[in-house]
């Protein structure tokens, strides 16, 4: 067995003899980002959050709507390089992981929650794993669906009861909590659902984004005639009666385990976003009991390429992973 001397040595050695281009040291090597795609690797790591995304890569219209494969890739990087003690992978829904006994979260973006029957899913919340859900991936139907996802997630979008319009809303009270640390106020335009269908009293809920929609978000035949995803007489009553909404929740379950829901990111490009972008992010952290910096967790501003290259990225590790 080599000591690590004598491997630096036979480096040296090899650099020397021109074995070698010099562009990367043993340290940097040993320091290469977790590999998002090595699936054993995240189970085998030992001491460290274990986060797995789930991402539908079914298009949605043209391409910047519903990349959730970008989007997932994004958050997993991240977390890697900003979190020793975490090591995120990335699933498509394609290939669902079938075993989650290792998770210590699951977060799917995807189109309508299969999640909530998914036997893996259930065992995992069961013991306390952390689920997140992320736009289309806070809709279940009702019944045995939203019962799993009251439970895990402390709320959902409920057809015939929620909605989702495309409106602006303005974020101007965020409270404290730690997924909100170093987000500032702002105001985004996305297909923000709203009129989730929370638990009982909110118990354990705190609304994280919130605000009054317009009026003209909810079609007013809809009172008469309710729709399954446009309007219906409950949630018109509410905001004719200026009640506020929430767009992002964080929940924390009676045995401790943590969920969060956010109903925005149908626009990919929203990404870019400094404080929509640091919310999501941070919320990743704090649903997988990560400490969440004081300023929140860091991450620079994705330019049009970033944004690109993460769809591009997907793509390729459909097409090249088999992921
Ligand atoms: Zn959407």
């Amino acid at each position: 067995m080599f000591s690590r001397f004598a491997l630096r040595m036979l480096f040296v050695a090899a650099v020397v003899c021109g074995l070698l281009v010099p562009t990367v040291s043993i340290a940097d090597d040993e320091k290469k980002p977790r590999d998002i795609y090595d699936y054993e690797a995240q189970k085998a790591a030992k001491g460290v959050k274990r986060i797995v995304f789930v991402a539908d890569t079914a298009p949605h219209g043209p391409r910047g709507n519903h990349e959730f494969l970008a989007a997932a890739i994004y958050f997993a990087r991240i977390i890697n390089a900003q979190y020793p003690d975490a090591y995120a992978v990335v699933h498509t829904m394609a290939k669902w992981p079938k075993d989650l006994k290792h998770a210590d979260t699951i977060i799917v973006l995807m189109n309508h929650g299969g999640s909530s029957v998914n036997p893996a899913v259930k065992e995992a919340t069961r013991r306390g794993a952390g689920f997140m859900a992320i736009h289309y991936g806070v809709e279940v139907n009702k019944g045995e669906q939203g019962k799993h996802y009251l439970q895990w997630l402390g709320g959902y979008f409920e057809p015939f009861w929620s909605v989702n319009p495309w409106w602006t809303p303005k974020f101007k009270d965020l409270p404290k909590h730690a997924v909100t640390r170093g987000v500032k106020p702002f105001s985004v335009n996305d297909e923000w659902y709203y009129h989730m269908r929370f638990v009982d009293g909110m118990k354990g809920v705190t609304p994280i984004l919130s605000d009054l929609p317009p009026l003209s978000t909810i079609p007013k035949q809809t009172i008469e005639k309710p729709s399954s995803h446009g309007g219906n007489p409950d949630v018109y009553r509410e905001v004719s009666e200026g009640k506020k909404q929430v767009m992002a929740w964080a929940y924390v379950r009676p045995d401790e385990g943590r969920g969060f829901g956010f109903t925005g990111l149908h626009k990919h490009a929203n990404l870019a976003d400094d404080n929509f972008r640091k919310l999501l992010l941070n919320a990743v952290a704090w649903v997988s009991k990560l400490e969440v910096p004081e300023a929140g967790v860091p991450s620079r501003t994705l330019s049009r390429d970033d944004l690109e290259t993460l769809i591009d990225d997907g793509r390729l590790a459909v097409k090249k992973r088999g992921i």
